[in-house]
């Protein structure tokens, strides 16, 4: 069965409030649209808007209580920051103190899928940055996206637009599932582009932390940065990207793993053995060919001649699983280097490692 965004789940959560959900153009949006959702950010509403790693439950980054909005709708824990939006280098300057080297990484990189990790200016409120004296930000490459915050004026805090622990949304579809009721506006521009969460990069001249691979690779980071360093373990404890410690991206069904055709083959038969009821196998073109004619049900998330079509997949497969009611997934894992690196980090952490 092929990956779409267009299920929706049988059951909704009672709404709370009115969501206007609006269908717009991911290249021309249609400027009246645009405008409505500048006015509910200018208000202090939150609004759902796509971007091109995933869809943003965005509100004005400068006013703790719209903030506080988007974590109540969310359920996301308070100590857990917000990635603040802007439309270039300009508007990141207004919000946080930017040295020459993360200068050069805006100029290489936005707009684009990297979240800079930089010392906050006193505008940004402890609500967003979960009381850390620095600030996430990020200038999206998306013209809907890019269109809310310059018609609004304001930078736009903006998590992932799903309920906290779900799978990020990559299609409008997984947001109204998740929000409605919940977010004054949803805008929906169709499928994402890249499918995974940006890098989170932390910027210290010398000593760059990689937070959270992303859509921009680590060898990419180093052409501009020299040497990047992963977290150290004693980090875990007292995280640098506070989220890491929260179990994300967790489909309801128990995940397994395999790199290869024996593996996946051994986590079919321990799904058997143990009489799991439902049973979905995330697996690539390539590998779907190694297992003809099974009972089980097989979605393919991509190719590996090209793993973008891996992450660009991925959290609309994990969601399916859901949908479908999967009590036992076993999905296809992939060496952790180039985008594999975002994509292993986002499956290790739906199988439940952290
Ligand atoms: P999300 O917006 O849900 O994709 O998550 C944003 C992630 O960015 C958080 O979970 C943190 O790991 C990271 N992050 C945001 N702000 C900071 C910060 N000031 N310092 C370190 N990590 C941050
Ligand atoms: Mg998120």
């Amino acid at each position: 069965m092929a990956v779409t965004g267009l299920l929706l789940p049988k059951k909704h959560k009672e709404m709370k409030m009115e969501t206007v959900y609006k269908i717009v153009d991911a290249q021309n949006p249609d400027a009246v649209c645009i405008q409505q959702a500048a006015k509910l950010i200018q208000k202090g509403e939150t609004v759902a808007f796509p971007t091109e790693t995933v869809y943003g439950l965005g509100a004005n980054a400068l006013d703790a209580q719209a903030c506080e909005k988007i974590f109540a709708a969310k359920g996301r824990p308070g100590d857990n920051p917000l990635i603040v939006h802007v439309t270039g280098i300009e508007q990141a300057k207004k919000i946080a103190h930017v040295d020459e080297l993360a200068e050069a990484l805006m100029q290489a990189f936005w707009p684009g899928p990297l979240s800079l990790v930089l010392p906050k200016k006193e505008c940004v409120p402890m609500a967003v940055t979960a009381h850390l004296n620095t600030v996430a930000i990020r200038c999206p490459n998306h013209a809907v996206a890019l269109a809310l915050i310059r018609e609004s004026g304001l930078p736009i805090a903006a998590p992932s637009a799903n309920l906290s622990g779900k799978p990020s949304p990559t299609w409008g579809s997984h947001v109204f599932a998740d929000l409605r009721g919940k977010t004054a506006m949803i805008l929906d521009a169709g499928p994402v582009e890249i499918g995974l969460e940006s890098t989170v990069l932390l910027v210290k001249p010398g000593n760059c932390v990689l937070l959270r691979p992303g859509g921009i690779e680590k060898d990419q980071l180093e052409t501009i940065c020299g040497p990047v360093f992963l977290p150290q373990a004693k980090d875990k404890e007292k995280p640098a990207a506070p989220g890491m410690k929260y179990k994300h991206y967790a489909p309801e069904g128990e995940v397994k793993l395999g790199c290869n055709q024996e593996e996946i083959e051994h986590w079919l038969q321990e799904g058997r053995k143990k009489g799991a009821k439902k049973i979905i196998l995330l697996l690539t073109e390539e590998m779907k060919v190694a297992f003809p004619s099974l009972p089980e049900e097989v979605i393919v998330f991509g190719t590996e001649k090209d793993l973008r079509t891996v992450a660009h997949n991925l959290f609309a497969a994990l969601r399916q699983c859901d949908m479908e009611q999967a009590d036992y997934i076993i999905a296809q894992s992939f060496a952790a280097h180039g985008i594999g690196q975002a994509i292993m980090n986002r499956l290790q952490k739906a199988a439940g490692k952290k």
